[in-house]
């Protein structure tokens, strides 16, 4: 049977990021793990790959031809987008990352685009909407457990729970009240911002997930879904959950 398939999948952008390679001289790259790619076309969405140094002008363009958003992993953010007095604990920090990403959310939660924000986007998200960030969480956040399972680790190391508040788009997207997930990170979510609710918590309260108040699917994720998916099936949902949403 022949479809119109390629013009029927919902069309969904994903950030990248700047990384340096130093060969003979210094040459800069946008780059993305293919894992994202991969399980936004497992969702039955077409993956285009944002890059930066767009000006506001054209990433509101871009917005408008996306049907859907996914801001990925990464780096810091900039203190300064969130009043931080902390800069010592802020590391691998890009400017030019943090304008396109905190236009990118602002925009598509006033247009009710549909937006999956993952580890770094998921705290992209609250600063955009007037969050702020645990700097360092372990330093930082009284009783904080480990999350910064780096170094060693493979990507899909589950190394915590995270309990699932019961009316949530991520509680009807996994279909359980509670998941084993990885932890990459070292910042997190401190103060929630305005029109954002939590969604999910780590055994210490750390805030594992939120979505934004009366939107169609603005849901973050602190964790990595797209490395869990050979292991746990499940976690491909939210990436189902927002293609469904953009379709
Ligand atoms: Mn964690």
């Amino acid at each position: 049977m022949t479809t119109n398939r390629n013009t029927s999948r919902p069309l969904i952008g994903l950030t990248t990021y700047r990384k340096t390679i130093t060969q003979t001289s210094s040459v800069s790259y946008l780059a993305l793990m293919p894992s994202y790619i991969e399980a936004v076309t497992a969702a039955g969405g077409l993956p285009v790959m944002i890059p930066l140094g767009l000006d506001e002008e054209s990433l509101a363009a871009l917005l408008d031809r996306l049907d859907g958003l996914v801001l990925t992993g990464g780096g810091d953010i900039s203190g300064a987008r969130y009043r931080s007095a902390h800069a010592e604990y802020i590391f691998d920090v890009d400017e030019d990352r943090d304008r396109v990403e905190l236009t990118l959310a602002r925009e598509a939660i006033e247009r009710d685009k549909p937006l999956l924000a993952i580890c770094r986007g998921h705290q992209v998200l609250n600063v955009a909407l007037g969050g702020t960030l645990y700097e360092d969480v372990f330093k930082r956040m009284p009783g904080a457990m480990k999350h910064d399972y780096f170094g060693d680790f493979p990507r899909s190391h589950l190394a915590h729970m995270v309990t699932i508040e019961p009316d949530s788009k991520l509680a009807m997207a996994l279909g359980r009240g509670e998941a084993k997930v990885n932890s990459l990170h070292h910042q997190g979510i401190r103060d929630l911002a305005p029109g954002l609710k939590a969604a999910a918590y780590a055994p210490d309260g750390l805030i594992e997930s939120v979505e934004a108040d009366g939107h169609p699917f603005a849901v973050g994720v602190q964790w990595h879904p797209e490395n869990l998916i050979a292991d746990e099936p499940a976690m491909l949902a939210l990436f189902r959950g927002l293609v469904d949403a953009a379709g």
